[in-house]
């Protein structure tokens, strides 16, 4: 490990699923990373930020420790360790459920009927918590992978893993069933980091890039030319964040409307905008939002 350098340390996931999205976000932050190939420790050459490639299970008990201030990490994971972490940030990206998956032949209409049964998973903890806090007495198999063949391996009845397509589940002849939890990605800090004035100020900073990330991510700029008389039912019809710009062009009677939108309206909103008189329109992403 290096030495203390007075740079804040975010650990994220070494090779996973996290892995990309956790760089990407860090780059749209306007870090620049290090290539890291094989380090554990990399540093960012424009910030007070040195990256800690991990295995995602170690990430909360490192924060927890204060080895790393921050982190990024599954709820899922957090919630099995049960490490003394503060989730920060929920990050939009590593989206998934833990379900209980059962045999496709088999129903269950009550939380009742996992009664007596064996359900097999790498989160026993989550699972344990959640079978006493719906009084259910089942037997919990603790298996780290493969999880999805334990039905027919005959070490249980039932499964509980991750689940975002449901594939894996339909190759081994099972569907997802219960929902345990709803997971995603989140940015975790130590506890106590405001007592370390300069390295709190760091994360301050990092953390309002972030949110301008995020914030961006929701949003679209929108631009149009509109002729005079249709320009207040055009504007009308725009779900936009603040007042629109209107411009006056170098054509007379044509205007130009800037507006920032969320994105996920823009289809909502096109065809109504084009039969209303607005034609040239541009969606573009932004980079930041700083509210
Ligand atoms: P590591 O080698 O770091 O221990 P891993 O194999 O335990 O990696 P990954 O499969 O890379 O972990 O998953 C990391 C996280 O991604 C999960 O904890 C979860 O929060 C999230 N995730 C999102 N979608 C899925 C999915 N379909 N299956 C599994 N995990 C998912
Ligand atoms: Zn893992």
């Amino acid at each position: 490990m290096k030495k203390e350098n007075g740079n804040i340390k975010l650990a994220i996931q070494k090779d996973g699923r996290l892995t990309e999205n956790s760089l990407q976000l860090l780059k749209n932050c306007n870090l620049d990373i290090e290539k890291f190939n094989d380090k554990l420790v990399v540093s960012v050459r424009n910030y007070k930020l040195d990256l800690l490639f991990l295995r995602d299970d170690d990430i909360p008990e490192y924060v927890q420790d204060g080895v790393a201030e921050l982190g990024i990490v599954g709820e899922d994971v957090i919630k099995e360790t049960k490490a003394n972490v503060k989730i920060v940030k929920k990050l939009g990206f590593g989206k998934c459920n833990l379900r209980i998956a059962i045999p496709e032949n088999v129903d269950i209409k009550n939380l009742s009927d996992l009664n007596n049964k064996r359900i097999a998973t790498s989160y026993p903890n989550i699972l344990s918590d959640y079978l006493h806090n719906n009084k259910i007495e089942a037997k919990v198999v603790h298996i780290s992978g493969s999880v999805e063949a334990a039905p027919s391996l005959g070490i249980a009845d039932y499964i509980c893993d991750l689940v975002s397509t449901g594939n894996t589940l339909k190759l081994n002849k099972l569907k997802a069933s219960i929902n345990v939890l709803e997971s995603e990605a989140v940015l975790i800090k130590t506890k106590g980091l405001d007592k370390k004035i300069e390295t709190y100020n760091i994360f301050l900073n990092l953390l309002s890039r972030i949110e301008s990330v995020l914030n961006a991510k929701k949003s679209k700029y929108l631009m149009m030319n509109v002729e005079k008389e249709s320009l207040n039912q055009v504007l009308g019809i725009i779900p936009s964040l603040k007042s629109p710009t209107v411009l006056p062009l170098a054509e007379e009677n044509l205007f130009a409307i800037h507006a920032v939108i969320p994105s996920e309206k823009f289809w909502e909103i096109v065809d109504e905008l084009k039969s209303a008189g607005a034609s040239g329109i541009l969606l573009l992403p932004i980079e930041n939002i700083v509210l």
